[in-house]
């Protein structure tokens, strides 16, 4: 579908999470373009900066395409303000290539913020020790600070906390205000960007 408006463009944008991140190098690949992943600033139609090793270095990328593919953090960029004056279109949408359907899907319910737009986080490492200490523990401090749940990846792959918790570079990307590790070390997908 995007495929068959995307020739229209110069800039094609997903935001980088896991919905964008799937369908973007698709899109680029059949684009024959390179894929801009992750940008956090805009210096230039054609340059951007974005986070690299795991955000302890910024990388200012200049690319020649006709057409740019781009993944944006979201997280990086300030809420537009109303009253913009650009156009919006109204775009048809392209007709089903039949190559794929939805089938269904399963959607974690939670009363709590959405990690990728908490203020408020409490995370948990490997030094949970498991699922029952991590809920024991960190459930009532969040509750108490009315925060989401994270975990290491550490604690992740040890079966304490589920995947979509994990916070980091192959996690959800975080921009609360306040983030209480528990049990982390230190790594550097827990420390401010
Ligand atoms: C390419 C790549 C991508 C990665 N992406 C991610 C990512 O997205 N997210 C992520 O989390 N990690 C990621 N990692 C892994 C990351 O580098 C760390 O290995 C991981 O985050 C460590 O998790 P941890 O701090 O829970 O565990 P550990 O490193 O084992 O740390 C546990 C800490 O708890 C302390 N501790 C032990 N017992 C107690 C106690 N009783 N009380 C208090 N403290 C205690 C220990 O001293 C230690 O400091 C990635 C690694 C690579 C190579």
């Amino acid at each position: 579908m995007v495929l068959g408006v995307a020739k229209n463009y110069s800039h094609v944008l997903f935001p980088a999470t896991a919905s964008g991140k799937n369908v973007a190098p698709r899109v680029a690949a059949k684009l024959d373009v390179g894929q801009i992943s992750d940008i956090t600033k805009v210096i230039a139609a054609d340059t951007f900066e974005r986070p690299i090793y795991a955000g302890n270095a910024i990388a200012m990328v200049q690319s020649a395409d006709a057409i740019k593919v781009i993944t944006v953090r979201t997280t990086g960029f300030d809420a537009a303000g109303q009253g913009g004056s650009a156009a919006v279109e109204t775009v048809a949408a392209a007709a089903d290539s039949g190559k794929s359907s939805f089938v269904g899907n399963e959607i974690a319910k939670s009363e709590r913020p959405e990690l990728t737009a908490a203020k408020i986080i409490v995370s948990g490492g490997r030094a949970m020790g498991s699922s029952e200490k991590f809920n024991e523990v960190l459930t009532p401090l969040a509750d108490k600070l009315g925060a989401a749940l994270g975990a290491s990846r550490a604690a992740v792959d040890a079966g304490y906390a589920p995947n979509d918790w994990q916070v980091g570079q192959t996690g959800k990307i975080v921009a609360p205000q306040l983030y209480v590790a528990c049990g982390i070390s230190g790594a550097i997908q827990h420390r401010p960007a």
